[in-house]
């Protein structure tokens, strides 16, 4: 017979080797597949020249339903980068000045142009993915470029194939969810296990203007900004998404309005504030951003104060780069 401390050290090296084991189970998942199988049968893809007026190119992407487009250069004959809702976001932040004013370069700068001005302090290439290349290469560039859409492009053709995002890779992973085993680690809680951003959240009051909204979203990057009552508690969130709403509705021309009145009247499919609270597993809140197909959930209190920002970013980061020793998060 073992003596007891000799069981105790095997039983704590058995632990501990399975603790090891686990916490590579989601890294090992996206390493062993690729985009290529990521990519949905059908899916809607627009490209813009950038000779195309900037204004048509936001129109374009609204009645298309997308939320972005790669850009071709003509005169290069290759894709040099992408339009978002972030460029629409720094066009109306560069150009407004008030309600009385019209944007002159809306109205009239191609892309390019933009281009020219924005790509001065911004990235000036392409950042693209092969089909081939695994979805854990796919997370590294989203996390590490700090972009949200990555597209896939065959190197042979040269075509875009798909524009990959967050939420796209996170929701392949549910669909296999059952399939994989289960890491203990998913039944803690968000607040042990420290996935998110607690400190310096961006906020912004309701009665605030859309104005200083979109200069939030351009001076801290967030993706998102939970909206708050007098009271400091939040009442409802809008996401750099929401903008081009302004574009839908042709109302960018004023941005004194106040917030408010900018979530009254914008289209969102999206009911209330989705949260998640401290005490909540890491396993419940996957399966709350898997279903309501939004990029992050708001951490409050049981009095609505805001504590955090749980973002499909951090948990990627949590789930799939933190076990290979990479922290792209860190900026
Ligand atoms: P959004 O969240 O509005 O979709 P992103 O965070 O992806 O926007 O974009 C931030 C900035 O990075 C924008 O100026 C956008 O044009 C640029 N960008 C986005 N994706 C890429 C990419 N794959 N390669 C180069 N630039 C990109
Ligand atoms: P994207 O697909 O560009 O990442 P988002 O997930 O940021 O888009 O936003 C899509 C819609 O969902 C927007 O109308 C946004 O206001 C809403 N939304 C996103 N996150 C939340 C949330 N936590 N609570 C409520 N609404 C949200
Ligand atoms: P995202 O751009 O949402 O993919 O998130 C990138 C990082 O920014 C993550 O660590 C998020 O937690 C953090 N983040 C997102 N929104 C906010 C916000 N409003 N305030 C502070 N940090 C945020």
């Amino acid at each position: 017979m073992e003596p007891p401390s000799q069981v105790s050290f095997q039983e704590k090296k058995r632990v501990i080797q399975k603790q090891e084991v686990e916490a590579t189970i989601y890294m090992n998942f996206m390493k062993s597949h690729c985009c290529y199988d990521a990519i949905p049968t059908s899916c809607k893809l627009v490209i813009f020249d950038t000779k195309l007026q900037v204004k048509k190119a936001f129109f374009g992407l609204v009645v298309n339903g997308l939320r972005a487009a790669p850009l071709w250069d003509n005169k290069l004959q290759r894709f040099v980068g992408m339009l978002t809702i972030t460029d629409f976001i720094n066009i109306l932040h560069c150009y407004y000045r008030s309600p009385m004013v019209q944007m002159y370069e809306l109205e009239n700068h191609k892309i390019e142009t933009w281009r020219d001005v924005y790509l001065q302090c911004s990235n000036h290439f392409l950042i693209s993915i092969s089909p081939e290349a695994s979805l854990f290469d796919a997370i590294y560039s989203l996390l590490k470029y700090k972009i949200h859409r990555l597209p896939v492009i065959d190197p042979v053709s040269g075509n875009v194939l798909h524009i990959l995002t967050h939420k796209r890779i996170l929701k392949f992973l549910h669909i296999f969810w059952k399939k994989i085993p289960k890491p203990s680690f998913i039944g803690k809680q968000i607040q042990e296990l420290g996935i998110g951003t607690f400190r310096n959240i961006a906020t912004v009051q309701q009665t605030a203007t859309l104005y200083d909204a979109l200069s939030i979203f351009v001076e801290r990057r967030v993706s998102a900004l939970p909206v708050l009552d007098e009271k400091g508690k939040v009442v409802s969130l809008y996401s750099r998404f929401d903008v081009i709403n302004l574009a839908a509705q042709k109302t960018y021309n004023n941005l004194d309005v106040t917030m408010q009145e900018a979530i009254r009247r914008r289209v969102c499919f999206v009911e209330g504030v989705i949260k998640c609270y401290p005490d909540e597993t890491l396993e419940t809140i996957i399966d709350r951003i898997v279903k309501a197909e939004v990029h992050r959930l708001v951490l409050v209190d049981r009095t609505n104060i805001v504590k955090g920002i749980v973002s499909l970013s951090d948990l990627l980061q949590a789930m799939v780069l933190a076990p290979a020793g990479i922290d792209a998060l860190l900026s």
